[in-house]
């Protein structure tokens, strides 16, 4: 398991996130507490990231642009 404290926060909001993976669609959602977040369920597309791991590196490099 990756630990949730590796995500960074949301640069909009500041809430924490998590991120899952939909197998159907081959995506991660990244998923806020604040549901009125633009941000809330924002997706990266498997075709980007192969592995959760992968998904959180592309997350966390976003909010620190
Ligand atoms: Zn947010």
């Amino acid at each position: 398991m990756i630990s949730n404290s590796k995500l960074k926060p949301c640069p909009f909001c500041g809430d924490s996130v998590n991120i899952m993976y939909n197998s159907a669609l081959n995506v991660f959602h990244v998923y806020h507490d604040n549901e009125e977040c633009k941000f809330n369920e924002f997706e990266i597309d498997g075709y980007y990231a192969n592995s959760l791991k992968e998904a959180y590196d592309i997350w966390n490099t976003r909010s620190t642009n």
